[in-house]
């Protein structure tokens, strides 16, 4: 078979890409080269339906290795009783938790989209806004923290059969304790979605939401730096408390309730290539290294949230208390709009994200904020001393939005600075 050159091309010109930006999207990360090299290996190859010991196939004694290798090192990380790592995405994960605790046109409750939720906490286009009747619960104007008094409210008059932690654009800790008691008080499943802090939540530099919550999912590719990806935990409360069941009518634990909705529920057979890698990501997060690395993530989101605010910027919040900075532009640029001002950014080789800020005056599609985030960043090495210059950087551009030699002047910064953080070994 003749080589693909044109994708392989392609593959290179993103290599590059990725090598001389500096690469703020708080999603994203770089993975070490054995996580890259796990998923790129035979495993692509195997057909694996099932769970460990309980196959549909043939041949799978090795994957069950690395898949139980995987189940057993999550367990581990974040003191869980009970895993699947199987679920090929963070959306993914968050379907079968919705197949195995829900029925058609259910009620749950879930942090607003606009105000740093997910699409899949109840987005009316996507199947969580679909399937079912979603409640929101929002953050307060004063503070842009989660309102709890008014999630309360909304749990006590609408009684909704699940209540959802967890965002995309929130900068805060949690009070999980809090939530979980309005959920037990109305007999709802609580779910916290830590797909963001999940590294954060490992290294023990944020509060573990297993201990509050009957079912936590996450995305393994974020701050956790694992492969694309998603998982479901559980801590103590496995049992099934309200008595679900089966579309059979049996009542059965919850760990056997969504083993049943991530396969055969949700998908059908699992990629043992990437789970192999989720394995190595794991070990990679059990490392003492990984606290390092988190504990830099967090302090280079304070200091360039610090520096924002210094130069006139309004940061939502007040602050940050993991990896995010949601900055809302209209205090300093009130004509700017976050799509604009994105594509400057990316013009320069600084990416980021729009993003919505709470009660904001635009749409979707143009917004008033900018997401950023530093994992990626602090994979490559950077420390505290970069950030100031990271934002003054992104200042220079969004003050002279229109200006290409003021753009062109600081992409060629930024190629210099990230020269001296070299990424990957191949
Ligand atoms: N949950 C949260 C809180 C997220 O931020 C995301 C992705 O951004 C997801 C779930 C979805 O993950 P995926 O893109 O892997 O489906």
């Amino acid at each position: 078979m003749k080589r693909d050159t044109q994708i392989f091309e392609i593959i290179e010109q993103e290599k590059l890409r990725q090598l001389k930006g500096i690469e703020l999207i708080a999603s994203e990360n770089f993975v070490s080269d054995q996580v890259m090299q796990a998923m790129g290996s035979v495993l692509t190859n195997k057909y694996a339906e099932g769970y460990p010991g309980r196959r549909y196939y043939g041949g799978c004694e090795v994957v069950d290795l690395g898949e139980q290798l995987a189940i057993d090192r999550l367990k581990k990380l974040f003191n869980a009783e009970w895993a699947n790592v199987q679920p090929h995405s963070g959306a993914q994960a968050n379907a079968a938790v919705f197949l195995a605790c829900l029925k058609a046109g259910d009620k749950f409750l879930g942090l607003n989209l606009s105000h740093g939720g997910h699409l899949s906490h109840g987005s009316p286009v996507n199947f969580s806004g679909l399937m079912f009747q979603a409640l929101e619960y929002n953050v307060r104007e004063d503070n842009q923290q989660v309102d709890y008094d008014q999630l309360e409210s909304v749990a006590r008059a609408e009684r909704p059969k699940l209540i959802i932690a967890g965002a995309s654009a929130y900068s805060r800790e949690w009070d999980y304790a809090r939530i979980r008691k309005i959920a037990d008080e109305i007999k709802a499943l609580f779910m916290v979605d830590m797909a963001h802090p999940a590294g954060l939540i490992a290294a023990g530099l944020l509060d573990n939401p297993l201990k509050y919550a009957h079912i936590v999912t996450s995305t393994t590719h974020k701050t956790l730096r694992g492969p694309r990806g998603g998982i479901i935990l559980m801590g103590q409360d496995f049992e099934n408390p309200w008595g679900l069941k089966t579309p059979k009518g049996e009542v059965k634990m919850m760990s056997a309730l969504l083993d049943s909705a991530v396969f055969p529920g949700m998908q059908g057979g699992p990629l043992e290539h990437v789970i192999a890698s989720k394995a190595v990501s794991f070990g990679e997060a059990l490392d003492p290294e990984f606290k390092t690395y988190q504990a830099q993530v967090k302090r280079n989101a304070a200091v360039m949230a610090q520096a924002f605010a210094d130069k006139g910027y309004k940061v939502v919040s007040g602050g940050t208390d993991n990896h995010i900075v949601l900055v809302d532009l209209r205090t300093k640029f009130p004509a700017l709009t976050g799509k604009v001002a994105e594509k400057v950014l990316v013009e320069a080789d600084i990416t980021t994200n729009k993003n919505m800020v709470p009660f904001d005056s635009r749409s979707p599609f143009q917004t008033s904020g900018l997401r950023f985030g530093t994992p990626a960043i602090t994979t490559r090495g950077a420390k505290e001393s970069l950030m100031g210059d990271i934002v003054e950087m992104i200042d220079t551009v969004l003050a002279d939005v229109e200006n290409d030699k003021t753009i062109a002047s600081v992409r060629e910064k930024v190629n210099a600075t990230m020269k001296q953080f070299p990424l990957f070994a191949w």
